[in-house]
């Protein structure tokens, strides 16, 4: 039986901020992971020679991200892009870098102002709108214009995962007025399974391990509390055995792993109330000549479902065999949240590609994936988060199930790991005997 004192239940984003957070303090670290890579939702793979990334593409630099890197000594050689977003509307690139919002709705209405205004109030304690108005019906208070509609419907899908209109406008205005709401963020060259490389390194530095291919079946419960864990590595069942763990798996699969009876009821009904992921609709696709000048992102006014286009050539050329351009992009169906056509929204994003990227007809589209239910963009829609902490006191979830208030993607998961190991210093000091 292997015997740790920190049990991390999974290698996503998560699980390898936390982890490495922990092996730096000093706990002896295991994470558990049941595919063959790190990463999760935020890993790498490859297509041909291509490093296609399967979730995260841009992660933030700066904030709590860059913060924890720097923090447990490791690299984050992630590569900014100048500008780092341009907005494609009528056919004209906008880089918006310098005059943000100011300038971009200014460009698209005579009621800029006043929207900036409402934004402006937002920054007030008492200026956020109330909680069941969405960032669609907040827009509408201000204009009708389509194409100011379209864009708070793309930044929605860019950094939620979801519409305007199932996006709480107080999500929206808390983070673009009190988060580091990645106004920097940059690319790695390795794809993001690079940045958990750096963290794995870390953990492994620490003494700590690694298992890849590696199942948490379920946590064992002594007495109300964690004690160990049954993993099935490579076809062989081991017993494990640790002071406390953290799960990375989402709040509902913690709860099949702990067991339901070992949770009251009040909390499993919130999970199920909570548990309400997002989708998205990813293509990923390359070509020999230049489809997009400058490397970064490109976001969209007027689309059917498009929300933006990656452009890793030029700044990561490592990404594509030589000659080759590599590119990455995503809408949000609609509905992004519960049932949809899959066949039917994947081709408005199609239709969108085609009409937006000249020459994306002779693109070759090396994969084509629908992210949902159990591999969502975000496993709970910001505003609908469950706390990372259980009923059970030495047992806690992290990952985007779990997020502040008004946060997503990777950088959601940096703070929920911050927050978590903070809790678990002081309830189980590194080196204390259990
Ligand atoms: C298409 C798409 C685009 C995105 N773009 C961005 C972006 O550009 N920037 C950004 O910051 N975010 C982005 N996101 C969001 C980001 O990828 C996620 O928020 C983040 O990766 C979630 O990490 P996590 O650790 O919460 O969960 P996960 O990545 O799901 O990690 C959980 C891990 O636990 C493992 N696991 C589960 N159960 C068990 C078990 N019983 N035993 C062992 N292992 C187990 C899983 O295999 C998985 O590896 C995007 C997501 C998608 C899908």
């Amino acid at each position: 039986m292997k015997n740790v004192d920190a049990l991390v239940v999974g290698a996503g984003a998560g699980g390898m901020f936390t982890a490495a957070r922990l092996a730096h303090r000093g706990y002896r670290t295991l994470v558990v992971e049941r595919l063959d890579r790190i990463g999760g939702r935020a890993s790498t793979h490859d297509i041909d020679g291509f490093k296609v990334n399967n979730g995260a593409i841009v992660l933030e630099a700066g904030g709590v991200t860059e913060e924890t890197f720097a923090e447990v000594g490791a690299a984050y050689d992630i590569r900014m892009p100048q500008p780092p977003l341009l907005y494609r509307i009528g056919g004209k690139d906008i880089d918006v870098t310098k005059g943000g919002w100011g300038l971009l709705l200014g460009q698209l209405t005579r009621q800029g102002a006043k929207l900036m205004k409402g934004i402006g109030a937002a920054r007030e304690d008492d200026g956020l709108p109330e909680e069941e108005l969405t960032t669609a019906e907040w827009v509408a208070r201000y204009t009708k214009n389509e194409n100011v509609h379209a864009v708070f419907r793309n930044i929605c899908g860019s950094i939620f995962a979801v519409g305007s209109e199932e996006l709480p406008a107080r999500v929206f205005l808390t983070y673009f007025t009190r988060k580091s709401a990645f106004k920097k963020f940059g690319f790695h060259p390795e794809g993001t399974i690079g940045a958990w490389r750096a963290l794995a390194e870390v953990v492994t530095r620490h003494g700590g391990e690694i298992w890849l291919n590696s199942e948490v079946t379920s946590l064992t419960i002594e007495d109300g509390r964690v004690t160990g864990a049954t993993v099935v590595r490579d076809g062989e069942t081991t017993a494990v055995g640790c002071g406390f763990a953290v799960s990375d798996a989402g709040p509902s699969a913690t709860v099949a792993m702990a067991g339901e009876e070992n949770l009251p009821a009040d909390y499993r009904a919130e999970v199920k109330r909570r548990d309400r992921p997002s989708s998205m609709i990813t293509v990923n696709f390359a070509s020999q000549e230049q489809l997009i000048e400058a490397p970064g992102m490109l976001s969209f006014g007027r689309t059917r479902r498009l929300c933006y286009v990656a452009n890793f050539s030029g700044l990561c050329p490592e990404m594509s065999p030589e000659g080759w351009n590599l590119y990455s992009a995503s809408g949000v169906p609609k509905p992004a949240v519960g049932a949809f056509d899959e066949a039917a929204e994947t081709e408005l994003v199609m239709a969108d590609l085609r009409e937006q990227i000249a020459g994306f007809d002779r693109a070759r589209v090396l994969s084509t994936v629908v992210t949902r239910d159990g591999w969502p963009p975000q496993r709970a829609v910001a505003g609908f988060d469950l706390a990372p902490t259980t009923p059970i006191p030495n047992l806690w979830n992290v990952g985007d199930g779990v997020k502040e208030y008004a946060n997503g993607g990777t950088t959601a998961c940096a703070e929920t790991a911050k927050l978590v190991v903070e809790q678990i210093a002081e309830r189980h000091p590194a080196g204390a005997p259990r």
